[in-house]
């Protein structure tokens, strides 16, 4: 397999814009669960930017439970990301849902292949032929093999840019949405050479969990976490019950970055 370790002894590092995933740097991606207008994504990316973000993540697309949920505003919250990244300078992220959209992600950094869609394989081809550096989520049924399988698929087509995100399992538990398994950060590592972020936000489903758990992710080795951020979570579009203040994510920032030095002197 291009993906395992036993093929690539070495740590891959992969190079978005400014930013560097993997290599021993931490990544924060944060932003909004979905862009709701050209004011929210500017001023959430100015915030996060502003405490410590990698870069800037927000739906265009969005792969919502109930076809009556608000679906995203597609092609405009592409344009809206853009002009949050030339104010910023933040790479930006968004996730892709159907081929027919990738003609439209040319200013995107990063393409974002969601959950639900791990196992799209017509998508993972596709994403495949470009050269954009792309985020794997871990489906929520998917076992490691299967994970790294879909990696795979990306690779195969000639794409080396993969990034893989931890997101949470569904077990029996319902307390939270979902279960962020912690051991995919060191099993991953020891069978793939690619960078491994967590999702601690779809993850949990829970404001209050996604520090502590963000912060068990980079003591288990994590290269960074995916975070969602709203500047007014009551009323967010998606998400809120599992998105972060500006001001709770700026102290979760500030504990990571401490905890992820001093895991270098342990
Ligand atoms: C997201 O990051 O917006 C998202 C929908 O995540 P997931 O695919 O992990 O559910
Ligand atoms: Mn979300």
């Amino acid at each position: 397999m291009l993906v395992s370790r036993e093929n690539h002894p070495a740590d891959s590092v992969i190079k978005v814009n400014n930013t560097t995933v993997g290599g021993g740097n931490l990544t924060i991606i944060a932003g909004p669960c979905s862009v709701e207008s050209e004011e929210q994504i500017l001023n959430i990316a100015r915030a996060v930017k502003e405490n410590g973000a990698t870069m800037l993540r927000g739906g265009a697309f969005k792969p919502r439970t109930s076809p009556y949920s608000f679906q995203g505003l597609g092609k405009e919250a592409l344009n809206y990301l853009s002009i949050a990244k030339k104010e910023t300078g933040l790479p930006v992220i968004t996730e892709i849902t159907d081929v027919r959209e990738l003609e439209l992600f040319d200013d995107i950094d990063v393409i974002q292949i969601g959950a639900r869609n791990m196992q799209n394989f017509a998508l993972l081809k596709e994403v495949g032929k470009s050269s954009k550096p792309v985020l794997l989520k871990r489906g929520y049924s998917s076992t490691y093999e299967e994970f790294l399988y879909s990696a795979e698929y990306i690779m195969a087509e000639g794409n080396e840019n993969i990034i893989l995100c931890e997101r949470g399992i569904r077990t029996f538990e319902h307390y939270t949405r979902n279960m962020v398994d912690i051991a995919c950060v060191p099993v991953i590592k020891k069978m793939s050479h690619l960078p491994i972020l967590v999702d601690a936000s779809h993850g949990t489903g829970k404001h209050e969990l996604v520090e502590p758990l963000s912060l068990a992710a980079v003591a288990a080795g994590a290269d960074g976490v995916m975070v969602e951020v709203h500047d007014n979570p009551d009323e967010a579009l998606s998400d809120g019950s599992q998105s972060q203040t500006v001001a709770r994510y700026a102290a979760m920032t500030e504990k990571l970055r401490k905890l992820h030095e001093m895991m270098k002197e342990i």
